[in-house]
């Protein structure tokens, strides 16, 4: 990956230290196993699991993405568009149901990419 920014690492399933291995063991979070993540990066051996329990906090990570997700689409559907609020609330429990597992895996990288500094990326020409 050429980018080597904590962003990408969580918006891409990327390892937070190395951003090259995967952080779950699926592409998609919408596949059947989901939520199921390597316990080692695949390709640096960074521990995704520094001890028991470790993403319980990543709940409210979760909290905080659907907070802005459903703060973000009311600002858009009902103030900019003028959208009955009934058919907001309509429409948004769907939505919610749906970015659930994103959400809950985003959740988890990000947590982790708080605790995990990145490498050191080589500057080009620099020996060391
Ligand atoms: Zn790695």
């Amino acid at each position: 990956m050429s980018s080597d920014s904590r962003l990408t690492s969580i918006l891409f399933n990327k390892c937070p230290r190395c951003h090259e291995g995967d952080f779950f063991v699926t592409k998609s979070a919408f596949s059947r196993h989901f939520d199921q993540m390597h316990d080692h990066c695949p390709h640096c051996g960074t521990n995704f699991m520094p001890e028991p329990g470790f993403y319980w906090a990543s709940m409210f990570v979760s909290y905080a993405f659907f907070t802005i997700w459903t703060l973000l689409t009311f600002f858009i559907v009902v103030i900019g568009l003028k959208v009955d609020l009934n058919y907001y609330l309509v429409g948004l429990v769907p939505t919610l149901i749906i970015l659930t597992p994103y959400f809950f895996r985003m959740a988890r990288r990000t947590w982790l990419t708080i605790f995990i500094k990145p490498l050191p990326h080589p500057t080009p020409g620099k020996l060391s």
